[in-house]
């Protein structure tokens, strides 16, 4: 599925041995596991497939910050299953800010665990009154001591109450506006912090709320300085949105995939599917728009691995373009497939719930398109 033939001028040789390993597990060992029937159900199967990943050393390309890897992978994953995608991605979001700006102290107390899969963590930065603008974070910390204390609400929280470990965005001090957003890290256990019930998604997808009442934390659980939190919150966006773009395009093509056996397949008015021209142009815009998609997904990732500080425009690009694109093309093999296309057993149909959250998380289409217009205009 992953073609890496069309992008191979932006690979390393070892990606490609990279890819074929990703392909071969996840259609082995990932989609081949059933989907989830509820909420509860999801949750335990996200662990699961946590350690699964973790065990495998799939989580390894997440820690070497190699961005082209945790594209390959990602891509793999949605098209065998968009769970299993969500959990490599959750683990690399909640674990880039340790990452990027963590203490050796940080490092050594959690990265270990959280690579073998044994720790799940979480981004905790979107709020009621918070979401495309991050600058409105309201929750508080404020330091006693040798503590700091949060009070405060997050929403829309991927593995909100199955956790262990949360990345926390909130404002140290208010009158700074962004220049006071701090970042915290607050395992499960903190005192003061509750899981505050869960979002239930028409796709099987861990989310939730969470709920910071007198949460005590240890001084040193504070990564960075204060006030540097919303830059080390936008260089983990920034760093991994080629990702989300990564997982649209597998997606994509399993959506291409189960709709050209399809069309080969299915006989009406005497003859193939795919003999009918109206079916033909379907299938000739995804594949095209698939594959200008994986170009812009490469081009950003291979610019980051070669040391390029931001990838801003690179990125916003890559994530809207493909996002847009995987919803279009997955809508199309729904359609192709017919009536049983929307069966809730049919693969399309799982694809079809789940291609509709790319569009939003970590940055909405029209936040993309109004970076990538900032970055033309200041220009
Ligand atoms: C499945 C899922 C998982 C998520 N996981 C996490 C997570 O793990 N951690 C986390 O912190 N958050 C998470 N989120 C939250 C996500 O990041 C937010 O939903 C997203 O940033 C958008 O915020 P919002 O939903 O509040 O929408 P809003 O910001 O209210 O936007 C609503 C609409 O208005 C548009 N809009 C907003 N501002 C402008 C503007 N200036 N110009 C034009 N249009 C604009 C948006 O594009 C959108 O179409 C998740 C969301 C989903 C759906």
């Amino acid at each position: 599925m992953t073609d890496t033939w069309l992008v191979r001028t932006f690979l390393e040789p070892g990606h490609l041995s990279l890819a074929g390993k990703a392909m071969a597990f996840a259609g082995e060992q990932i989609a081949t596991r059933p989907e989830p029937a509820d909420d509860a159900a999801a949750r335990t199967e996200a662990r699961e497939l946590l350690r699964l990943l973790g065990r495998g050393g799939w989580l390894k390309p997440i820690f070497d910050l190699d961005l082209r890897g945790c594209c390959l992978i990602r891509e793999a994953l949605s098209a065998a299953s968009p769970l299993a995608d969500a959990v490599f991605a959750l683990q690399g979001l909640g674990t880039t800010p340790i990452l990027l700006r963590g203490s050796a102290g940080q490092k050594a107390r959690w990265l270990d665990r959280i690579a073998a899969g044994e720790v799940m963590t979480a981004f905790a930065m979107t709020e009621p009154e918070a979401g495309s603008d991050v600058s409105a974070i309201a929750t508080r910390a404020r330091r006693e001591g040798s503590e700091y204390i949060l009070d405060g609400g997050k929403t829309l929280i991927s593995n909100a109450g199955i956790a262990d470990l949360y990345t926390v965005f909130a404002s140290t001090d208010p009158a700074a506006g962004p220049k006071g957003i701090s970042c915290f890290l607050v395992p499960a256990d903190a005192p003061g912090l509750r899981f505050a019930g869960p979002q239930v998604l028409s796709s099987p997808h861990p989310l939730g709320g969470l709920t910071f009442e007198n949460c005590r934390v240890p001084a040193d659980a504070l990564l960075g300085e204060e006030g540097r939190g919303f830059g080390i919150g936008l260089a983990a966006l920034d760093r991994l949105r080629p990702t989300v773009a990564a997982a649209a395009c597998g997606m994509a093509a399993r959506a291409l995939e189960e709709s050209l056996a399809h069309v080969k397949r299915r006989r009406q008015f005497g003859k193939p599917l795919a003999e009918f021209q109206l079916v033909q142009q379907k299938l000739a815009r995804m594949a095209t728009d698939l594959t200008a998609a994986r170009l812009l997904v490469y081009r950003a990732a291979y610019e980051k691995d070669q040391g390029q500080e931001r990838i801003t425009t690179e990125a916003a690009m890559a994530k809207s373009f493909a996002t847009e694109m995987a919803q279009r093309a997955v809508d199309d093999a729904v359609q192709l497939i017919g009536g049983r296309g929307v069966l809730a057993s049919h693969p399309v149909d799982r694809l079809y719930r789940a291609v509709r959250a790319l569009r939003i998380y970590e940055g909405t289409t029209e936040i993309q398109q109004l970076i990538i217009a900032g970055e033309l205009l200041k220009g």
